[in-house]
């Protein structure tokens, strides 16, 4: 059995029909499939993601070739802009993003300093830039106009409070590529991510139950193996307490004209309460009169209120974690998996390379 029909679960169950040839079962609390990643057309004919924007992107070779087997894909270059001091500049902070708000002649000593230093069109993290002695003051300008405000509304803390390991995941680029991921592989699958769940659990072997809480099944004893990719403290009834997450707040928007911005997402660091908006009719080029975004607002995670999505990452919550995975270490009969269960943020691509090793190290050959 398995808990949650998010991408995780659902390529565990996929794996276990199609390769092993076994039943399976599937129940997720709500009242649809394919998790987080859920996306539907609106009355305009736009895809929305009902649980905000998602621009799949992979270096993996495996990931992307064991996905095709079920989607066909719209290549699609992910375009996301910040609002500062006033104009949209292109993120990740690159040389267009310097000429944008420094004069020419300070753009190009940064600029030959930075190819020097690092190469051209290399990825770099704020991290490694504010290390660096000559780059400091643009590294320190990135930081303070791009990163720290909203880096407070997202997380509800000071950064200083934070993993570092966040920090090493803003990146400057040292090209004019304006597209914000560099991976090989980008794209949306066509028909959008729901068809494509729909796909994988294409198997008479596979049952799916919605509107089913694992917490209200009473015969669970019976399965072979249970994968839980729900959250690991609810699981063991919070018995040492929460593992805190954050949430989001969506207001979703019709506005009656063909576009709304340049570009899919334009993040606001600096201004307003919300942290970025996001134009769902860019991810597959779908063409309406209307257009329709979504205004983020991230939030405190509250049980039975909103949605869990982000883990806080500091080393207090991952001992937290550690102390309820060891109350599952001597029983092989429940697999904690997913976003939930491993208390890990997992970019689709990594949730499907972490779902097939799962699958064949503590399924397939166990
Ligand atoms: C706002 C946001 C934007 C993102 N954008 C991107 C992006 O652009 N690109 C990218 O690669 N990744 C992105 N991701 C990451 C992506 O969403 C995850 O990789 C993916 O959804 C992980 O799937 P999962 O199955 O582990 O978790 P989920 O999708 O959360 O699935 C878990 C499922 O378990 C169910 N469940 C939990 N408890 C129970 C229970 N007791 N009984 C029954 N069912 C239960 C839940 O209802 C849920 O459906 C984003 C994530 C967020 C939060």
């Amino acid at each position: 059995m398995i808990v949650g029909c998010g991408l995780t679960g659902v390529v565990i169950a996929e794996r276990i029909a199609n390769t092993l040839k076994k039943p399976v079962l599937i129940v997720d609390r709500r009242a649809h499939i394919a998790g987080n990643i859920y996306d539907y057309k609106n009355k305009d004919f736009i895809t929305i993601h009902k649980y905000g924007p998602h621009a799949f992107h992979t270096n993996s070779q495996k990931v992307w070739d064991y996905l095709s087997q079920f989607t066909k894909w719209e290549p699609y270059f992910h375009k996301v802009e910040a609002m500062v001091d006033g104009q949209n500049i292109p993120l990740p902070f690159n040389f267009n993003s310097l000429n944008m708000l420094f004069p020419k002649a300070i753009c190009e000593e940064f600029e030959e300093k930075i190819i020097k230093e690092y190469g051209y069109s290399r990825s770099v993290s704020i991290l490694e830039l504010l290390e660096s002695k000559e780059l400091n003051f643009l590294a320190e300008y990135i930081y303070e106009k791009v990163f720290v405000g909203y880096t407070v509304k997202q997380w509800g803390i000071e950064p200083s409070e934070l993993d570092r390991s966040v920090l090493s995941r803003v990146p400057f680029v040292s090209s004019r590529n304006n597209c914000y991921f560099q991976d090989k592989y980008q794209a949306i699958p066509s028909g959008g991510y729901t068809k494509m769940i729909e796909k994988m659990l294409d198997n008479p072997l596979i049952e799916v139950r919605l509107e089913c809480d694992y917490k209200k099944l009473t015969d669970t004893n019976k399965y072979e193996k249970i994968i839980y990719t729900g959250m690991i403290d609810e699981f063991y009834e919070f018995k040492f307490g929460a593992l805190p997450y954050r949430s989001l707040d969506f207001d979703f928007v019709t506005y009656g004209s063909e576009f709304f911005q340049r570009c899919t997402q334009v993040n606001y660091p600096n201004n307003f309460d919300f942290t970025r908006i996001t134009e769902y009719k860019y991810f597959l080029k779908e063409k309406s009169a209307n257009t329709v975004v979504s205004y983020e607002y991230p939030c405190e995670f509250k049980l039975g209120i909103n949605d869990p999505y982000y883990p806080v990452p500091n080393s207090k919550n991952q001992a937290l974690y550690e102390r309820y995975r060891s109350l599952g270490k001597d029983n092989d009969s429940v697999i904690f998996a997913g976003r939930l269960g491993e208390y890990k943020y997992y970019n689709m691509d990594q949730a499907v390379e972490r779902a097939l090793e799962i699958f064949s190290k503590d399924i397939a050959n166990a």
